[in-house]
C-alpha cells in the first residue's frame, strides 16, 4: 500500500519512535512523507537496520517540506487516489504556519490524525 507519513515537529520524536517499533511493517509498504519528517523516516530506519540497511528495500518518496508545498502535494495525490492511508502525528497546541494546508489534509477521508502514539497501532495492524 502507499501510506503517507507526516509529523509535525513537536511530534517527529514520537513518529520517529513508532518507526522505529514499526520498521518490518513499514518497509512492506511505498512510504511518502513531506520532506523533514522523510529524512527523518530515512534515518531511523537507516539506524534500525543499521549494517543490513539496504537502500534499495527502503521505497520511500520525500515530498517537499510541508510548509514549503508538501502538505499541497500529499493533498493532491490523496486526491487523485494515489495514496491509501496517511498517518499525520499532528500537534493540536502549536498553531502551524500552513494551517490551511493542514486542515485540508485532515479534511481527506483516509487520514488518520495522532495526537497520541497509541492511536496509530489500530491503522498499522
Ligand atoms: P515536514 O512537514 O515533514 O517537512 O516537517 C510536516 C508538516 O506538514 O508540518
Amino acid at each position: 500500500k502507499s501510506v503517507a507519513l507526516v509529523a509535525h515537529d513537536n511530534m517527529k520524536r514520537d513518529l520517529a519512535e513508532w518507526v522505529d517499533w514499526n520498521w518490518e511493517v513499514l518497509l512492506k509498504h511505498h512510504l511518502i512523507c513531506t520532506g523533514t519528517t522523510g529524512k527523518m523516516v530515512e534515518r531511523t530506519l537507516r539506524d534500525r537496520r543499521g549494517k543490513e540497511f539496504d537502500e534499495e528495500a527502503v521505497d520511500i518518496v520525500l515530498l517537499k517540506s510541508g510548509p514549503l508545498g508538501g502538505d499541497q502535494q500529499l493533498g493532491a495525490m490523496i486526491a487523485e487516489g494515489k495514496v491509501e492511508a496517511v498517518i499525520f502525528f499532528w500537534d493540536p497546541m502549536q498553531a502551524q504556519p500552513h494551517d490551511v494546508d493542514v486542515k485540508a489534509l485532515l479534511r481527506l477521508r483516509r487520514c488518520t490524525t495522532c495526537p497520541r502514539r497509541s492511536t496509530v497501532r489500530r491503522p498499522i495492524s
